[in-house]
């Protein structure tokens, strides 16, 4: 039976009440799991629902109350969310879902939760630059590795806990990724990609000690920023066309991916549920940045817009598990998701998460309803 999840924050589910929220999305509309975000970015949202503050606000942090003990070997500890001071957002969530035989995982920003590369400077990404991060911590560096694996043992021995998905697991400079810092220059994803690439001390010792020339790699990286600033336009460069006549700079990012995956394997082993990797869905160059997929238990395969689900859906059939951006689900879209979640159990996807339940309007509801109907029907025929 397809398995259909909501994500959701702690707070949109706290505010309006966790047991009128989950009788309605269990009972009404079908949904048998939630994924609620706990290590979670900064955030400002506007919500759908008549709930006070109608602005909700954070600088992000983690949304729950850490276990010392799993932190003792890292001198990077998580950062508590001010809001849940004389809450316990998980524990209620969790038996309220159990109450209910629902699912629940928990989602953890494993690059970018709020505050900590403030917290952390020198844990913070660098770029090629040497500007440290303020949104990013790097995940090359020895104490976040620490603090990630005491955060996956951490949440995944708590009761009723089935699944922990890391997102932004990645080695970066995140704030390449924002529009406003690149002004009026259209620059595409492959200059964002080597942007963003991390030159921090970390990076720069381990890949030094295997092998890499990580000098050689950093001017590279200069050069053709520089070239690409003076032009003011985009390329039409592939990330792999970059690598393949870069020696160094291939290295580099070889060394990444292994770095990456080595820190996944060992999450693996420290998760006492599933762990499962949330992945942005993206036509190219994902190799470059993605660590080993065959190591965690389920490989979510991330569709933020629409117009490529085609692609989305046969790239997540191979990873058996696809989330679906709430425009799928409002106004004009809501038959293409009845169509895309059929069509997603017929190519074999066992497990769809849909986002976000705090920020989809009542009247997505109904076809979210109607689309894990019918996906289920496909099922049993
Ligand atoms: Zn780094």
């Amino acid at each position: 039976m397809l398995r259909a999840f909501l994500t959701a924050y702690p707070w949109d589910l706290i505010d309006e009440g966790v047991a009128a929220v989950l009788d309605r999305l269990h009972g009404e509309i079908g949904v048998t799991g939630l994924s609620v975000w706990i290590g979670v970015p900064p955030i400002v949202q506007l919500r759908v629902r008549e709930v006070r503050p109608r602005v909700y606000r954070t600088r992000g942090g983690v949304f729950f109350h850490p276990d010392e003990q799993h932190y003792t070997g890292s001198r990077c500890k998580p950062v508590v969310s001010t809001w849940i001071r004389g809450r316990q957002p998980l524990k209620h969530i969790a038996e309220a879902c159990a109450e209910r035989a629902m699912e629940l995982r928990v989602i953890v920003s494993a690059a970018i939760t709020g505050r900590l590369a403030q917290r952390y400077p020198e844990m913070a990404s660098k770029n090629v630059f040497g500007i440290e991060s303020h949104a990013g911590v790097c995940l090359a560096n020895p104490d976040v590795q620490a603090y990630l694996s005491g955060l996956v043992s951490d949440l995944s021995g708590r009761e009723n806990i089935a699944g922990v998905t890391l997102a932004d697991f990645e080695i970066a400079w995140p704030e390449a990724f924002q529009d406003d810092l690149w002004g009026a220059k259209p620059l595409g994803l492959t200059e964002r990609s080597l942007f963003a690439t991390c030159f921090c001390e970390s990076c720069h010792q381990h890949a030094t000690a295997a092998g890499v020339d990580v000098g050689m790699a950093q001017r590279s990286v200069q050069v053709i920023l520089q070239k690409i600033l003076d032009a003011g336009l985009a390329t039409d460069w592939t990330l792999d066309a970059v690598l393949s006549d870069d020696a160094p700079l291939a290295e580099y990012y070889h060394w990444r991916t292994e770095e990456l995956s080595s820190l996944l394997r060992r999450l693996v082993n420290s998760c006492k549920c599933e762990l499962l990797l949330d992945r942005p869905f993206a036509e190219a160059d994902r190799q470059h940045t993605d660590p080993d997929l065959s190591l965690p238990a389920a490989v979510i395969t991330r569709l933020d817009h629409p117009d490529r689900l085609g692609s989305a859906l046969s790239s997540a059939a191979r990873r058996n598990e696809l989330r679906l951006p709430e425009s799928l689900a409002i106004a004009a879209h809501g038959p293409e998701l009845v169509g895309a979640l059929s069509r997603a159990v017929e190519l074999g996807v066992t497990s769809v998460e849909i986002d976000n339940y705090g920020l989809l309007p009542d009247a997505a509801l109904t076809p979210i309803k109607q689309a894990i109907r019918f996906a289920r029907r496909t099922t049993s025929e």
